[in-house]
Order: C-alpha cells, then sequence, then structure tokens
C-alpha cells in the first residue's frame, strides 16, 4: 500500500497519492491499493435489508455513527418483490422496494454511512475492533460488528419462474397466501417448509395441490399427520415442475410437469405457486469463524441477538429459520443495536476504570 494516510471532515481514513482528486465514498469508484480507505466506526453493520437498517436506526441514535456495508442486493429481499400488506403502519398495501428506500432514508437521516461494497473476508479472531475487507479492498473497522446478511429462498431455476415472481410465483406463503383467497394454489417441496406452507395456505384456499418429486415426504411425522388428515390438500406425488407458464393476463395461469419416474408430461393449473424447498442463509464468509447451524444459521443466544464472541451480533433471516419475516428482521435489528450499545457502554468503562487506577 503506498500514498497519504489522512482523516478527512467526514471521519474516514482514505490512502491518498499527492495531487490526486479527491475519489467519492463509493469504493468502486476507488478501487486501486493507492485509493484504498480504512472506514472506522462504533458499529459495523453488514447487510441493508429490514435488519440491517433497524439496527442501524437504533445504532445512530444511540451515537454508534454506524457504518451499513450493503452487499450485492442493496435494500435486501423485500427489493425482489412487489405487495406487501403485513409491514406494520400501513393501512393500504406498499411497495417492497419503496418501504426499503423508506428505510434506508430514514437510516441515513438519523446518521448512518451507507457504502455500496461487499465484505468478502472478516477476521473475528482478533476481537473488538472488527475488521472486515470488501470486494473494493476497502478496509472497514468497527467496535460491534452487527451481521444482517440474510438468508436467500432457494428457487428450482426453471422457465418462467423468475419472470413470475410476484405475478403467481412465490417463496413465502406467510408474505402472499393472503393474495390468494379463495384460489388455487400449489406447493413445491417434500420437507418441513413445504407442509408447513401448504398447511398455512389452507387458511385463505380450499384447494391446495402439494406437488413432491418423490413418493413420500421428508418433513417430520406430526406434520404429515395434519397434511394428510387435511381435506383441502391434494398431494401429487413423483412430480417435477419443469415450467411456469403465464396467461394472457400475464400472471400465472398453470405449471408444466414432469412425471419424474416415467417422463410423463402434464399441466396443472393454478393462480398462485409457492415454491418451498428451502433457504440458504448468507454465511459462507463466516464459515468456521463463527458458530453456524446445521444448516448454516448463525447460533445465538436463545432470544438475544448475541452470539458466542462478544462484540458480535447477528439479526435477522440469518439467525432466524423460523419466522423469516420483515418486521421480525426488523425487531432483531432493533434488540442488535441494544446489546450492541450496552457491550461498548460496559467497555468503555471497563476501560476508563483501568486507565484510572
Ligand atoms: C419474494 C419475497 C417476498 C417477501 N414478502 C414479504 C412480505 O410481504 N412481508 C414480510 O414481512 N416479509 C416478506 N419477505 C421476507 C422478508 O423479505 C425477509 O424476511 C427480510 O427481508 C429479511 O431481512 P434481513 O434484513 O434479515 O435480510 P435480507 O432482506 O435478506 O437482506 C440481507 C442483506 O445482506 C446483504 N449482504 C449479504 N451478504 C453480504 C456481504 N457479504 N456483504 C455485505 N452485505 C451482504 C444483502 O445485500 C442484503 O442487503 C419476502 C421475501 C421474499 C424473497
Amino acid at each position: 500500500m503506498c500514498g497519504w494516510v489522512l482523516r478527512e471532515a467526514d471521519g474516514i481514513v482514505r490512502n491518498r497519492l499527492p495531487g490526486l482528486a479527491i475519489p467519492t465514498l463509493s469504493p468502486y469508484l476507488a478501487r486501486s491499493e493507492d485509493f484504498m480507505a480504512i472506514h472506522t466506526t462504533r458499529m459495523l453493520i453488514i447487510g441493508s435489508g429490514p435488519a440491517g437498517l433497524s439496527a442501524a436506526i437504533y445504532g445512530a441514535r444511540a451515537g454508534m455513527e454506524p457504518i451499513v456495508v450493503q452487499g450485492l442486493q442493496p435494500g435486501g429481499q423485500l427489493t425482489i418483490t412487489t405487495d406487501v400488506e403485513n409491514y406494520p403502519g400501513f393501512r393500504d398495501v406498499i411497495q417492497g422496494p419503496w418501504l426499503m428506500q423508506e428505510m434506508q432514508a430514514q437510516a441515513e437521516h438519523v446518521g448512518t454511512r451507507m457504502m455500496w461494497d461487499t465484505i468478502v473476508e472478516i477476521d473475528l479472531a482478533s476481537g473488538s475492533p472488527f475488521k472486515a475487507i470488501g470486494d473494493s479492498g476497502d478496509e472497514y473497522v468497527g467496535d460491534v460488528l452487527v451481521i444482517a446478511t440474510g438468508a436467500q429462498a432457494k428457487w428450482l431455476g426453471v422457465p418462467g419462474e423468475q419472470e413470475l415472481g410476484g405475478k403467481g410465483v412465490s417463496a413465502c406463503a406467510t408474505c402472499d397466501g393472503f393474495f390468494y383467497r379463495g384460489k388455487k394454489v400449489a406447493v413445491i417441496g417434500g420437507g418441513n417448509t413445504a407442509v408447513e406452507e401448504a398447511l398455512y395456505l389452507t387458511n385463505h384456499s380450499d384447494d391446495v395441490t402439494l406437488i413432491h418429486r418423490r413418493d413420500e415426504l421428508r418433513s417430520e411425522k406430526i406434520l404429515q399427520d395434519r397434511l394428510f388428515a387435511n381435506d383441502k390438500i391434494t398431494p401429487l406425488w413423483n412430480k417435477a415442475v419443469t415450467g411456469f407458464v403465464a396467461g394472457e393476463n400475464g400472471t400465472l395461469s398453470h405449471l408444466e410437469l414432469e412425471d419424474t419416474v416415467t417422463g410423463e408430461k402434464s399441466t396443472l393449473e393454478v393462480d398462485g405457486a409457492f415454491v418451498a424447498i428451502g433457504h440458504a442463509p448468507a454465511t459462507g464468509l463466516f464459515k468456521g469463524k463463527l458458530e453456524l447451524d446445521g444448516s448454516g444459521y448463525v447460533v445465538v443466544q436463545p432470544g438475544t441477538p448475541k452470539t458466542a464472541i462478544p462484540g458480535v451480533f447477528a439479526c435477522g433471516d440469518v439467525m432466524d429459520h423460523t419466522y423469516r419475516q420483515a418486521v421480525t428482521a426488523a425487531g432483531t435489528g432493533c434488540m442488535a443495536a441494544l446489546d450492541a450499545e450496552r457491550f461498548l457502554a460496559t467497555k468503555d468503562f471497563a476501560a476508563k476504570e483501568s486507565a484510572e487506577a
């Protein structure tokens, strides 16, 4: 690394070559090592979904001057949906991307710095302050670290699936089931999530088909018992969905199916289809550095966002495989900020005591 190291008016330390113009805050405009910046903060937040932004709002208002590193999906999962009808505070249906823009604006308004970067390396072993490296080459240093990297729904990857997202195809019955009241729906999958989604959908629809590529389910026995006892659900065995097809109005009209035993092709008319084949938490960065459960979710102390490493907190879908909602992500983001503030207050007090001793 070469160049000057300067702390500028915005508090950011940047390495500079003499005589060059000031780079902007976007790390992508400062890729060269000569321009590599070091961003220091009391509170470093990785992820800009509802969990990360809620942590930022509380953290900024507690004087921790948070930095949020946004990642490849600024605003998180809600930016890829349309109608949101269950986030408290809005009488009418709102749009997911709009909600996330407002959340970001609120976080910035109270003093959060948003960074357009993706963390690719992190050091948790050395303890606080925690250092992370962005894809840009920039370094981020935080006295506390909040992990809010979320979890992505797994998709089938077949034609029509992404195009019809929000137009009949969904990965969340709790989120979108209400829009299919009295309509014909299908759930695709054979594990606990699929069975739970099918059971949930019977609150809204009397015609739920559960499509599974095998002839038996992987879900827990108790869930299977409830499923088979529910006459609103029809299992369709040995069928793989090979395509989602739109009708004239541009929304889902039917599924294309292939029998996994005979290869026979067929179709199924539905108004809504819910892909329920699991979620993948975005925790690759933390493998071997932080305790993860068997499915890759960050392990926290029950009922808290505290991980086993003091000063490292996890919130939102990255630590929650049960609820996975924007409001629960926001709630745990708030908890992470409150615990982070307490952690820093205790640390600062101990440092002051030992300095005076
Ligand atoms: C199609 C769809 C519709 C939905 N509808 C609803 C709904 O109507 N109501 C509802 O309550 N919930 C809904 N959900 C669920 C809701 O979106 C999630 O529960 C919520 O977004 C989780 O928030 P989060 O902050 O934990 O994570 P996410 O929203 O997943 O955000 C994760 C963030 O982490 C960032 N990130 C990941 N890795 C890195 C990295 N290495 N460096 C930096 N940043 C990183 C990403 O860029 C992203 O900004 C829906 C989900 C989907 C997919």
